[in-house]
């Protein structure tokens, strides 16, 4: 076994972590993975745990999955890298194009433009949505709409329609003429409302109120995540998506979808859009495209937003954006590969399954402890629990009461998130239903300790 605390220091006088305090590396160690195999991981210190997260949110088919790794090992030995840069492609990125332009057909989604990451494909997916209407002669539109509590990553873009002051704050000024507006957030909201279907249709109304007040002229797309994922996992009641949808569609607005977690079936749909019946204008994806074997994203670009650009005869269409790594092939490979396993495997239906398991096990836990105000799920392997100290007042829990959680957890057998007061799982999609007990069995544990 390698000397874990040696390692440890190292850690902490060597690399800064993202999302934590970089004083806080060597109070509070990060668990150093060394190794992991199907859905479980093992750590310098011999511990072996299911692994909960799932990676983060983009290890859907586990850790062992061998044609991904195999589909990489050749790429690196036929063309390890060549850009798709004007006037080069390459054949794996043709034949991933073909593959996600079938699978995301349903979506109404026919062009992919390739990123590495989720960040990237954010930012993408704004500037395209820029383009779009300036192609059309709507110069004037050039603003964001996004929802309270939404992530979409961390470039400047993405941050300014991120709806958390913890990852915009310190960072500002940010894009100007972003703004944001409630979430479908049954458990707190500004409505003090807690039917979900009520909900949505107040958001809805401060979504059309927003637009009025902005002016629906200035305004080039709406941004949303089909289920919120690291605010929280918040699902929206089932008619907030397609409310947005048509809200979008009445004011000319484009609708972007950031399945950056929900796209390869983490819902138990295939794509978080087509689980709510709903066709967006961009959709976002990056993670689980190559089950996160290799940094990779690709915005899908629906059919009338491509006729737009590619039916354009003067150059305002030419694409003035792109990376390095757009359409790697290695990233290419390693999603063809992935997708293929996705499909055969029909993760997205044991998603749903083993989702309804976890969900009701949370539900349980929740049940019997005070200090868990809601337990959030429903929706394929995307569960949240919110802590409180009081569950009249809804007072946050304390940072120490949740690490301990998250600690004797995983000395019980399971890797969980922590974010803020939640507890976040989303494991594999091909856990079954013994890993599901052992999260929950490791969290029953958790929960006895504090
Ligand atoms: N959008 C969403 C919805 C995400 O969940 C994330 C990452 N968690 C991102 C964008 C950013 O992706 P990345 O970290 O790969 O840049």
């Amino acid at each position: 076994m390698k000397d874990s605390n040696f390692l440890k220091e190292k850690n902490a006088r060597s690399l800064w972590h993202p999302m934590t305090h970089p004083a806080d590396s060597l109070a509070n160690p990060p668990t150093i993975v060394t190794g992991a195999q199907g859905v479980r991981i093992t750590d310098v210190d011999g511990h072996e745990v299911v692994d909960g997260v799932g990676g983060l949110w983009n290890v859907n088919l586990g850790f062992s999955c061998q044609p991904i790794k195999d589909a990489i090992a050749a790429q690196l030995d036929q063309l390890p890298y060549y850009s798709t840069f004007r006037g080069t492609t390459n054949d794996k990125v043709i034949e991933l194009s073909e593959m996600l332009r079938d699978f995301f057909a349903p979506d109404g989604l026919t062009r992919a433009f390739y990123t590495s990451g989720g960040s990237d494909s954010v930012e993408t997916a704004l500037r395209l949505a820029r383009q779009f209407h300036k192609i059309r002669g709507e110069q004037g539109r050039t603003k964001f709409l996004s929802l309270k509590k939404g992530y979409h990553g961390t470039h400047m873009g993405g941050a300014s329609v991120n709806g958390n002051a913890n990852f915009r704050t310190q960072y500002e000024p940010l894009l100007p003429g972003c703004f944001h507006i409630p979430a479908p957030y049954t458990y707190r909201n500004p409505f003090n409302v807690t039917d979900p279907e009520k909900l949505a249709q107040l958001c809805l109304q401060s979504l059309e109120d927003e637009i009025a007040f902005q002016g629906a002229g200035t305004i080039a797309a709406f941004i949303m995540e089909p289920v919120l994922g690291a605010g929280g996992v918040i699902p929206p009641h089932e008619s907030f998506m397609p409310g947005a949808r048509e809200i979008c569609t009445k004011h000319g607005i484009l609708l972007i979808a950031d399945e950056v977690i929900t796209a390869f079936g983490r819902t138990g749909g295939w794509s978080g859009s087509r689980y709510w019946s709903v066709k967006p204008d961009f959709t976002c994806t990056a993670k689980a495209i190559t089950n996160g074997y290799f940094p990779f994203g690709a915005v899908m670009i629906a059919d009338h937003v491509v006729e737009t650009f590619e039916k354009d005869t003067t150059n305002k269409a030419a694409i003035g954006h792109g990376y390095t790594y757009s359409g790697h092939p290695v990233g290419a490979a390693a999603a063809i590969a992935c997708l293929e396993e996705t499909l055969r495997l029909k993760v997205n239906e044991n998603a749903a399954a083993r989702g309804a398991e976890l969900f009701a096990g949370l539900q349980k836990i929740g049940a019997a402890n005070d200090i868990v105000g809601d337990v959030r799920g429903g929706h394929g392997l995307m569960c949240a629990m919110e802590l409180v100290s009081d569950a009249a007042t809804k007072a946050p829990i304390d940072k120490q009461t949740v690490n301990t959680i998250q600690e004797v957890t995983y000395q019980n057998g399971a890797m969980i998130r922590v974010s803020g007061p939640n507890i976040i799982l989303s494991p594999p999609l091909v856990l079954t239903t013994e890993d599901v007990q052992t999260i929950l069995t490791a969290l029953e544990a958790g929960f006895a300790a504090v």
